[in-house]
């Protein structure tokens, strides 16, 4: 794209960027300002009280609680801090905190069971964990089997819930912090270099890795949204300003994603808006919240908008009227769903948003100029963003040929953290290598077609056929496996295993369909007790003879896909 950013000083962490700089100073960009926060504005509001947080208090909390961490716990430089909850208003807080120290920031969904996140403590090299209560049996076993003292366990305060017996509380450390005298000194840094979140994502083959995230990837992505499509918000006519200061909107997705994270907290605040913070998302909890916060601003991932489409009976119950943009992202969402959510908000500024962890978020989005995105595009190409198309035959395509999806962006990612060689497959010469196979059109929209790398998005969550293959083969009646994602109505995708039964179980299996049945109940049942709900089976299982292998030994995922579709397994119901 031919847009120019605005020069962003390199010296900058995010909470300096978006609590203090932007706060008192504003970016300036030729003079003239791009965007600044109003501190009267509440920032954030708790979905379930009510409670309004604005800039001074969130400032005064994140300095108390990033003060007691650095005596309590001695956090500084590098120290990562892994945050195992589901959205709360301290999330944002502890992180500005961990920030503020020098100290990097992992985010871990806190549905996965023990192995999943003890996983997740190992490759980042977590030292402290801040838990949501519901999830803190989970983060003790897990601490305990990575070696993390389980006084390094601190748990968000729920409403009125005391705080469970033994360990300390995020409101308990705030106050501690605030108490002494500030201690702590902000380290100056290269925002470019300096890692501020390990993000995990399976990239394009393999298990999760972290992505290793710099401050500056995260201020810069929020400003190309800003600025997309050379309207700069603050100069527009007020009529075509898509987010506007004062607007609210909610935070169903999970923070913990980057979609969450970089787009409906950072973008959404840094635009002077207000954010409801939902602890968990249901569907009929969001729409109550809609009209009770007079909720202006959506974004959502495809499972959402299908609820929207073909619940659209129940709508009518409540007040929907404020709804004035949203946005949709982290999974294809299909032409017919896209031209009904059109129909169900007819007023509404509606389309898509395309990106990846590994990009620091959005590449693409449908542009401020426009009312409502083009169904089945993921949108117009960023200012900053360049790409080049992979073809099949190893040279690079032009305007409207598909291919695999090459992504150069001021906001990419330094790489996979500690992992050079996955880091070298994916990261070449600061192009990422999405794995995606899209086209660009001579406007620079961008068209998402397929998918070539393994992963799976389930719900919009990645799940990576290898680690459920890992899991699979741990059942004593599998000899191989071969896991791939099949269509579903809702989650989009889910997955089915294919698997090659070990020769006593497959005699059973054979003798008596029943004892088959029974096999798959038990490969089924494995794989839910040792992993996050969205990764079961819900495609099903199917036993095959043989896993087809290139002469290599690597797996022909690609004909299991095939064979998968064809096999048009019963869909999920809603
Ligand atoms: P994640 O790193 O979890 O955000 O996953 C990134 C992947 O989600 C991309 O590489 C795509 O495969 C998929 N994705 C994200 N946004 C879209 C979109 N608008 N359309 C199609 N696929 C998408």
């Amino acid at each position: 794209t031919t847009e120019t950013l605005p020069t962003v000083p390199h010296n900058l962490s995010i909470p300096q960027f978006f609590l203090d700089y932007q706060g008192n100073e504003r970016l300036v960009n030729n003079g003239q300002p791009v965007s600044g926060l109003e501190p009267g504005n509440p920032w954030l509001i708790e979905d379930k009280t009510g409670r309004q947080f604005g800039l001074d208090e969130i400032r005064s909390r994140s300095s108390g609680l990033a003060n007691a961490m650095s005596t309590r716990y001695k956090i500084g430089q590098d120290d990562v801090v892994l945050l195992f909850s589901r959205n709360h208003v301290d999330y944002p807080i502890a992180i500005w905190a961990v920030h503020r120290l020098g100290g990097i920031v992992s985010g871990a969904n806190p549905d996965f069971v023990s192995d999943e996140l003890l996983y997740q403590i190992q490759i980042s090299n977590a030292k402290l964990i801040l838990v949501h209560p519901d999830a803190l049996e989970t983060a003790v076993s897990a601490a305990r089997s990575a070696g993390v003292a389980l006084d390094h366990i601190v748990v968000f305060n729920i409403d009125s819930r005391s705080t469970p017996e033994g360990f300390q509380s995020v409101s308990d450390l705030v106050r501690e912090g605030l108490d002494q005298a500030i201690n702590f000194v902000e380290p100056k840094i290269d925002s470019r270099k300096k890692l501020a979140f390990l993000s995990f994502s399976s990239g394009t083959t393999g298990k999760p890795k972290a992505v290793a995230i710099p401050h500056f990837s995260v201020i810069i992505n929020v400003i190309q949204m800003a600025i997309h499509k050379k309207v700069f918000q603050e100069y527009a006519p007020w009529h075509q300003r898509r987010f506007r200061p004062g607007d609210v909107a909610i935070a169903v997705l999970p923070f913990y994603h980057i979609y969450g994270l970089v787009l409906n907290l950072h973008f959404i605040l840094y635009s002077r808006m207000s954010l409801v913070v939902v602890e968990k998302f249901n569907f009929i909890d969001m729409l109550k919240s809609i009209g009770r916060y007079r909720i202006s601003h959506l974004m959502l991932v495809p499972p959402h908008i299908v609820l929207f489409c073909k619940q659209s009976e129940i709508l009518k119950n409540y007040t929907l009227s404020s709804v004035r943009s949203i946005m949709v992202g982290a999974a294809p969402l299909s032409n017919e769903v896209n031209e009904q959510i059109f129909r169900v908000f007819p007023e509404a500024h509606i389309g898509q948003a395309y990106g990846m962890t590994e990009t620091c978020t959005s590449v693409s989005a449908w542009p401020i100029t426009k009312k409502t995105g083009t169904a089945g595009s993921a949108g117009l190409l960023e200012p900053g963003v360049r790409v080049r198309i992979f073809k099949e035959d190893g040279s690079f395509g032009t305007y409207n040929e598909p291919g695999e999806l090459w992504v150069w962006s001021p906001s990419n990612a330094l790489g996979y953290y500690n992992n050079e060689k996955a880091t070298k497959e994916t990261f070449a010469d600061g192009w990422v290598r999405t794995g995606d196979v899209g086209k660009v059109d001579r406007n620079l929209e961008l068209w998402i077609l397929d998918r070539m790398k393994e992963i799976m998005k389930v719900r919009g969550f990645q799940v990576a056929p290898a680690e459920l293959e890992g899991c699979i083969l741990d059942h004593p009646d599998v000899n191989d496996t071969c896991v791939v994602g099949v269509p579903d109505d809702y989650s989009g995708e889910v997955p089915l295993a294919f698997v090659v039964l070990n020769s006593d179980a497959a005699k059973r299996a054979e003798r008596d369909i029943n004892e088959g049945a029974k096999i798959k109940a038990s490969i089924q049942k494995h794989v839910s007790d040792n992993k996050v709900y969205y990764k079961r089976l819900s495609g099903g299982i199917e036993f095959v003879p043989s896993i087809p292998k290139n002469p290599s030994g690597k797996l022909l995922r690609r004909v299991l896909r095939e064979k998968a579709r064809e096999l048009k397994m019963p869909r999920a119901k809603l």
